[in-house]
């Protein structure tokens, strides 16, 4: 099994690190994550100028781990060029990847990027705030996951989200009735006006979704798909209009 492991935190992240130490119990595993932080980036892609990469041993040990000069597409990209790939994890985000956040995900970007090129992905991501996540205590957990993950279930794209302390796993949906962005005026110190795009935290979700399992401390795991078609809405659109006609 060839692991390609990416992330958008940046390849100095502890989080990186945590994942590629147990992703190497799977099999043989290649890091190519970016150079700075790319969190928030969504899916962008570097194409008005080159990448590079260069050796990046620190943290990996005797991993093959490489840092790009681009965002987690780019190195799912660039690192499944450079060998083979049967499965790429992208994480462990250093905050929680769930509900309409995942929009702007870099981490699940590393993950559909994957899915694009026909090869399986998994995002994987876990709260952060003042203090930094136990990835010492998550290492089980995280093992358990890769295990059912890889061995079972065949899903292209999957998003989980572990919480501080797991007591258990739950399948779940996205939750996408509410959503966590707000921009909060403030003043610089030269008086300025400015904006924050923040995150703030959600109320109480439906059961079965991402949130709600996070809520209630189980490992939350999302099977996702590329195609974004309102199929219920294109049927009431294709009666609503007649469909074009050849002459
Ligand atoms: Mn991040």
């Amino acid at each position: 099994m060839n692991i390609l492991i990416t992330n958008d935190d940046g390849i100095y992240s502890p989080g990186i690190a945590a994942l590629a130490k147990v992703a190497s119990r799977f099999g043989k595993v290649r890091v190519v994550a970016p150079d700075v932080e790319q969190s928030s980036m969504g899916h962008a892609i570097t194409a008005s100028r080159p990448l590079f990469y260069k050796k990046s041993p620190i943290s990996f040990g005797d991993i093959e781990a490489y840092r790009v000069n681009g965002t987690p597409a780019d190195c799912v990209a660039l690192g499944t060029h450079l060998g083979q790939t049967d499965i790429v994890l992208s994480g462990i985000n250093m905050g929680a990847n769930i509900g309409n956040g995942m929009w702007h995900s870099g981490t699940l970007a590393g993950a559909k990027q994957a899915a694009l090129l026909g090869i399986r992905g998994i995002a994987l991501s876990t709260p952060a705030g003042k203090t930094e996540p136990d990835f010492e205590l998550l290492d089980p957990h995280i093992e358990k996951t890769l295990k059912l993950l890889i061995e079972k279930p065949d899903s292209l794209l999957i998003n989980v989200n572990f919480p501080k302390n797991p007591v258990g796993t739950r399948w779940t949906r996205q939750a996408v009735t509410q959503y966590d962005g707000k921009i909060v005026p403030g003043t610089d110190p030269m008086g300025r006006k400015h904006y924050w795009f923040t995150v703030v935290p959600l109320q109480a979700a439906d059961e079965e979704t991402d949130l709600w399992a996070m809520e209630n401390n189980f490992i939350s795991i999302t099977p996702l798909r590329l195609d974004l078609t309102d199929e219920k809405q294109l049927k009431i659109n294709r009666k609503m209009t007649p469909e074009p006609v050849e002459k």
